[in-house]
Formats: C-alpha cells, sequence, structure tokens
C-alpha cells in the first residue's frame, strides 16, 4: 500500500486523521490555522523557494537548497511546536526517496523563530518508519475510523466539526 507523506504526518499526530485522509475526507478548508500555514507558505524564503512536487512519492517538497555541495530538501513549519512531526515526516520523504536510490538530507525551518534544523535518515529511523507503516497500513485497512481521542491538537485540526460537534 503506498501511503503519502501527508496520510504519514497525520498518523504520527491523530491515527483517527490519517484514517479519515485515507478516505479523502479533507481537512476543513475554513479553518484559521491552514490559512496561516498558506501564508508562511506564500510568503517565507520568496527568494529561495522552489516549491516541487515529487509525483512518484507524492510528496510536495517546500524548498530544495544546496549547502556545501549538498543537496537539502526543506520543510517550513509554523512553530516548533509541530517539530517533532515535522522531522518524522522529513524522515519519510528521505526514505521514499533512499528507496529510490536518491540520498539527499533535510532541513527543517521555522521562519517565526528563524531556526534551520538538519535532518538526516538513521537505520533505527529506517526500521521505525517501517514498524510505523506496518502499524499504520493495519488502521487505515480498517472500515471504521479510529474513534476520536481528545488531544491537544484538536482545537486546530481541520477535522475538529467532524470529530467533535
Ligand atoms: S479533531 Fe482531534 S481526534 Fe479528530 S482527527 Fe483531528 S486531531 Fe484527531
Amino acid at each position: 500500500m503506498k501511503i503519502s507523506p501527508s496520510i504519514f504526518n497525520a498518523f504520527n499526530i491523530c491515527p483517527r486523521q490519517a484514517w479519515l485522509m485515507s478516505r479523502q475526507m479533507t481537512a476543513d478548508q475554513d479553518n484559521s490555522y491552514i490559512d496561516i500555514g498558506r501564508l508562511i507558505d506564500d510568503t517565507s524564503f520568496e527568494r529561495e523557494k522552489k516549491k516541487i512536487y515529487l509525483a512518484d512519492i507524492g510528496a510536495m517538497i517546500d524548498m530544495v537548497t544546496k549547502k556545501d555541495g549538498t543537496y537539502f530538501i526543506a520543510e517550513i513549519k509554523k512553530s516548533s511546536r509541530t517539530l517533532n512531526s515535522g522531522i518524522f515526516q522529513l524522515k519519510y520523504y528521505l526514505f521514499l526517496l533512499k528507496k529510490k536510490s536518491i540520498e539527499i538530507k533535510g532541513i527543517i525551518k521555522i521562519p517565526k523563530e528563524k531556526k534551520s534544523i538538519e535532518v538526516e535518515l538513521a537505520n533505527e529511523d529506517i526500521e521505525m518508519i517501517e514498524c510505523k507503516l506496518k502499524e499504520l497500513g493495519d488502521i487505515v485497512k480498517e472500515e471504521k475510523p479510529p474513534p476520536a481521542k481528545w488531544l491537544g491538537v484538536c482545537p486546530k485540526c481541520g477535522h475538529f466539526e467532524f470529530c467533535w460537534s
């Protein structure tokens, strides 16, 4: 089963959201936090932004940059609050690219905090990703989503109305 990076990222936050996304139940487009994401996406790093869609792995790369002869793919985050999920998502891009024999590094940029964090794919990351893919595969094969479980991110989630109204 091919798991898109956005579903993999959702799974690392909320398995229910990953299930909903796997059924094309998209997030509420009026959600203001999504708008903030779009705003950052549209206004940050204008000069070096080269957004690329890697169709064969289903990944939208925020930016590709080169430093000391090494290429990096970059994810741009709103804040450090979502840093861990951003690192997971980026490692998943690196994992999918490695499967296609493309060795590249990653970088997380947080414009509001003026931070750049380099990310590499280690052997233990590969094992962890393969383990998570199995778990995620089992969940999306289910006919019903996992029950809604209150998480700190729920009020900002695009599926909030679906889960809690
Ligand atoms: S509202 Fe909460 S429980 Fe529902 S999908 Fe979003 S994060 Fe998951």
